[in-house]
């Protein structure tokens, strides 16, 4: 088999935090751990809503820039152990979240631990790039509020925009947003075809202008959906171990049919420190679909060269 690469195509800060950390923040506040983080951790399956309930538990505890900055060093831990190629992590981080709708910490303090842990990791050889990210069914006026939030003196190393969460607002609704951040100079990207239809993924590419899709995972039953996603040369972040704990009735997995046709996919944990993955787990778990050689090298390949933290600045 072909080794593992070294970049992690998608990962959330907030997602990645330490499973033991955030038991003992949660046991020195007299918390008790939500019963959907407790079943993601048992890596059973949870409903989307659920998940989001347990994503947003951690988040408390995101209360300064050394938090941050040991959010980040988790991110980079989960990467393997170099082995001459390049290292990196394209990190998706919510600020206003953080920052504005529960106020758990200044902007300031999360550009500090961010940066902090950016500079940390690239002292070992490891690229970090921050994608801003935006809640889909919070709708376009939160859009531009997170725009508001992040724009002004924004640092080098963020470097795209992208929506999550519940993909209920149409993209042709977002379309001014997301012209909005690539105005300011930010790359596009958007969680679609995850717990909505693959038609999310057609509509964020055509509507909106995103030229990158998080999962993606619904267009692969619609060959002309797939077709256009070769034709574009979009880049799909697949991460199998978090589609099977949260898309619905996913079947088998798509990643060696999305791959036999061309589309230009590479891995992602998406949210290691809930969902218990690492890369080489993810890489494992590609293999177990039954890729073979040639195709996990194409992996590989697709993660180098799409990756948008091996553009970031060096630190
Ligand atoms: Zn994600």
């Amino acid at each position: 088999m072909p080794p593992c690469p070294g970049i992690d195509r998608h990962a959330h800060l907030e997602g990645g935090l330490d499973p033991r950390w955030v038991r003992d923040r949660a046991r020195e506040r007299g918390m008790e751990l939500p019963a959907p983080l407790e079943a993601l951790w048992r890596g059973e399956a949870v409903p989307f809503e659920s998940f989001i309930q347990a994503f947003f538990f951690g988040c408390r505890f995101l209360c300064d820039a050394d938090a941050v900055r040991d959010a980040v060093r988790a991110a980079a831990g989960r990467l393997p152990p170099a082995d001459g190629g390049p290292r990196g992590v394209d990190l998706w981080v919510s600020p206003h979240l953080l920052v504005k709708q529960a106020a758990f910490l200044s902007l300031d303090a999360l550009w500090k631990g961010l940066d902090e842990g950016i500079r940390e990791a690239g002292r070992d050889g490891i690229r970090i790039a921050v994608i801003i990210d935006a809640v889909n069914h919070f709708g376009p006026g939160h859009g531009h509020e997170v725009l508001d939030l992040v724009l002004p003196g924004r640092p080098g190393w963020v470097v795209g925009f992208s929506t999550g969460g519940l993909e209920r607002v149409p993209f042709r609704d977002w379309a001014p947003v997301f012209q909005r951040a690539r105005g300011a100079g930010l790359r596009l990207a958007a969680h679609a075809g995850e717990n909505g239809p693959g038609a999310n993924v057609r509509e964020a590419i055509l509507d909106a202008g995103v030229e990158r899709i998080v999962h993606g995972v619904r267009a692969a039953s619609d060959p002309a959906l797939v077709e256009l996603l070769v034709d574009r040369g979009i880049a799909l972040d697949v991460c199998p171990t978090s589609n099977r704990a949260l898309v619905p009735d996913l079947g088998p997995h798509p990643l060696p049919l999305l791959l036999e046709a061309g589309v230009r996919c590479a891995l992602g944990t998406d949210d290691p420190g809930l969902i218990p993955t690492d890369l080489p787990g993810e890489w494992n778990a590609a293999r177990d679909l039954g890729l073979s050689n040639p195709h996990l090298e194409t992996l590989a390949r697709n993660a180098r060269a799409d990756a948008w933290c091996l553009g970031a600045p060096a630190d």
